[in-house]
């Protein structure tokens, strides 16, 4: 998916960027695997040990309260976050790994939006998680097709 600069989000919604959120925007920005609160932690603090956690806390909220930054729970009872895309996406997740792979499909948007519409309603939102074991391990014991690396990217 592409890249967001949350930073010049930032600046559109007007928020004030203090040194230590900056950071985190830039941190947030680069990361491309859904961190949790400590992974956000983690990175901010190697580029400025000043940012604590609950600096990390209050400042995933504020963007995910300006609706710069999206927030999911992938089943492990932890927080996870993303900017948020200009270009809405679903996500897989593989439960043994962590790995979440993002992907869209044009026919499941349109029927979610049918079966809102029959239900009486007009979507405007929705979250679609997929929870999944890689089968590609199992399937190359007795075959001698490669397994596809690529897939587990983004
Ligand atoms: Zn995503």
């Amino acid at each position: 998916m592409p890249k967001i600069d949350l930073e010049q989000l930032c600046a559109d919604k007007g928020l004030r960027i203090t040194e230590q959120r900056r950071v985190i925007a830039r941190v947030l920005s680069e990361s491309e695997d859904h961190p949790d609160v400590e992974k956000l932690h983690e990175r901010s603090s190697a580029i400025d040990p000043r940012i604590s956690i609950a600096t990390v806390y209050r400042t995933v909220r504020l963007f995910e309260d300006a609706g710069i930054l999206d927030r999911h729970d992938f089943g492990d009872g932890r927080a996870r976050y993303e900017p948020a895309p200009e270009a809405h996406h679903d996500h897989l997740i593989d439960v043994e790994s962590g790995t979440v792979v993002e992907f869209v499909d044009p026919e499941l948007e349109a029927l979610q939006k049918q079966i809102a519409e029959k239900l009486g309603y007009r979507l405007v939102d929705h979250r679609m998680e997929l929870y999944g074991v890689k089968i590609d391990r199992e399937r190359t014991a007795n075959t001698s097709t490669t397994a596809h690396e690529g897939d587990t990217a983004r």
